[in-house]
């Protein structure tokens, strides 16, 4: 893997990454899971450490059904002008976690809120974790219609984009009526679903 930072995958392929964050939450997480195993699809969920130790069931679905996971911090606190200790207690704790669930190993890193400082890209440098950004992040929580979510997505599509969707932080009944309909749209584009760890960079 190149650099520390990854925003998007090579722009020559025809693949693209669907990752999910803020789960695992019910049961917003096993309809997004329905969908994704009604079209044979592999995608990347980057779980809050709290939540998947209060719902280690769904973690293990996410897991089982081939899925990668990733850390997205154990509290989901922003991880600005924060210390050392702190930052790596969060990282180290989801970690563990996602380990006891299966996840293979390197497991990557988004922060909350995409926030990223100096001291944390160093942090993550020195424990041999990607950063894993995006490049089309249509806000889903934001809005009241599928469609809305579906046209932001598709408008900015390329090779090698990194959607980022919510399964978790509150009511995503809209995102899981998207998904649907999105699946189907990039599919029909020609473009293949990969996991992060298999996106080339
Ligand atoms: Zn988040």
């Amino acid at each position: 893997m190149k650099g520390t930072i990854m925003r998007h995958g090579n722009r020559k392929s025809w693949s693209v990454a669907l990752t999910f964050d803020d789960g695992p939450q019910d049961p917003y997480t096993d309809q997004i899971l329905d969908i994704l195993a009604k079209y044979s699809i592999k995608a990347t969920f980057f779980l809050r450490g709290e939540k998947a130790e209060q719902n280690p069931d769904i973690v293990r679905r996410i897991v089982s059904d081939g899925h990668e996971i990733g850390n997205h911090s154990y509290s989901h606190k922003t991880m600005r002008s924060r210390s050392l200790k702190w930052l790596r207690n969060e990282i180290e704790r989801t970690d563990e976690l996602l380990m006891q669930a299966g996840a293979s190993q390197p497991i990557h890193f988004r922060p909350p809120f995409g926030r990223t400082s100096f001291q944390l890209i160093s942090l993550l440098k020195k424990m041999k974790k990607k950063m894993i950004l995006w490049d089309i992040g249509p806000k889903d929580f934001k809005y009241a219609h599928p469609y809305e979510i579906v046209g932001k997505v598709l408008k900015k599509l390329k090779p090698g984009s990194i959607i980022v969707l919510h399964d978790g932080g509150g009511d995503r009944s809209v995102t899981v009526d998207a998904l649907n309909i999105l699946v189907k749209d990039i599919r029909e584009m020609g473009y293949k679903f990969v996991t992060i760890s298999e996106l080339t960079d």
